[in-house]
């Protein structure tokens, strides 16, 4: 709980000489006199601690040590309220008004020549002070709020940005070898055929597909095959560039997309990669081959149109005894 706001008189202007009396007798407030603008700097911190705020400032416009601008700016910087009231004995208070002091700040001026007006202009002052507070109050309250609800936005904003790329990743991925799926093949083979067409660089494709998997799930289970289409899509995206994609073409069947690799590299890494599955024996099946169909980009070709090459490239190379390479270039 806020302590009572403080109602401050500096100087030694006869207003606040003959007021002091009822001034300290004002409820709810806290009335508080400094005969210098120094010691009322030095020491309305000692005061305002325990968060009191400062509610009206009186200041004599005859202040020897500061002037009222350098007491109210550093006033007004820790309570933004505050009202203040300039006591004058000037008779003319208007030249006053427009005076370089009064165009700063928010300043009431009460003439010592028309002292009814001081109790008047205090009344007001506070009435001022009491609204300002309130809405500073209720401000703050809502800014706080306005914060809260951005970082509940942004977490909820990084939670979803989190979830659509989990989400992303969930729709592209095979479940049982976790490679790419047959929609991320094809998003990447159409992005890199546009892109192999536009700069005339070459693009090859391959398809590979186990021979005789069927066997493999009559005799050991269709766990087992499982856990050969594990392993070996292991060893295939163990073996391949970083720029190449293997990914599931769907069964027993791999497809595997080499940006800028012509027929004849594309011949060498097909090779290699049959030796890799044909020479190393899996865990439980022992030794496995599988066919190659292969397909390297030629002008006026079709998407479409590499797949089929590719694809009747395997049946190819299954019809001629399986466990070897066929590159579309080669059939007539
Ligand atoms: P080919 O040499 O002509 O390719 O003979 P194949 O037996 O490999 O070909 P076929 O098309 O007759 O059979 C493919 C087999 O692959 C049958 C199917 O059960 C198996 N297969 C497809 N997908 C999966 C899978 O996710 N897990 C397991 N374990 N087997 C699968
Ligand atoms: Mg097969
Ligand atoms: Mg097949």
């Amino acid at each position: 709980m806020h302590a009572n706001p403080i109602l401050l008189g500096i100087g030694q202007h006869p207003l606040l000489t003959k007021s002091q009396d009822w001034l300290k007798r004002l409820p709810n407030l806290n009335y508080l006199h400094f005969g210098s603008a120094e010691a009322a700097l030095e020491r309305i911190a000692e005061y305002t601690e325990d968060q009191a705020p400062l509610a009206v400032v009186m200041i004599s416009d005859r202040l020897s040590d500061l002037s009222p601008t350098a007491l109210i700016d550093p006033i007004l910087t820790d309570h933004p309220a505050c009202q203040m009231l300039l006591l004058t004995n000037q008779p003319d208070i208007s030249t006053l008004g427009q005076s370089e002091l009064a165009q700063m700040h928010p300043l009431q001026i009460v003439s010592y020549q028309n002292p009814l007006s001081f109790s008047h202009r205090l009344q007001n002052a506070l009435y001022q002070f009491y609204t300002l507070s309130q809405l500073q109050n209720q401000l703050r309250h809502l800014e706080q709020q306005v914060t809260n609800l951005e970082e509940k936005l942004s977490q909820k904003t990084t939670e979803l940005i989190k979830k659509n790329l989990d989400l992303q990743k969930l729709s592209t991925t095979d479940t049982l070898t976790q490679l790419p799926n047959r929609l991320k093949l094809d998003q990447y083979f159409s992005l890199q055929f546009k892109h192999c067409q536009r700069y005339h660089t070459p693009l090859t494709i391959m398809l590979l597909d186990l021979d005789h998997f069927k066997q493999v799930n009559d005799t050991h289970g269709h766990q087992v095959g499982d856990e050969v289409l594990i392993e070996l899509a292991q060893r295939l995206s163990n073996n391949i560039r970083e720029t190449d994609l293997v990914g599931r073409w769907g069964g027993e069947e791999f497809l595997i997309l080499c940006p800028e690799l012509n027929q004849d590299h594309a011949l060498t890494l097909a090779e290699k990669l049959r030796q890799l599955i044909e020479i190393q024996p899996f865990n439980i099946v022992g030794t496995q081959t599988a066919s190659f169909g292969v397909a390297t980009l030629k002008t006026h070709a079709t998407e479409d149109s590499l797949l089929e090459a590719a694809d009747k490239a395997l049946y190819e190379a299954k019809k001629q005894g399986r466990n070897r390479i066929i590159h579309a270039n080669n059939l007539l």
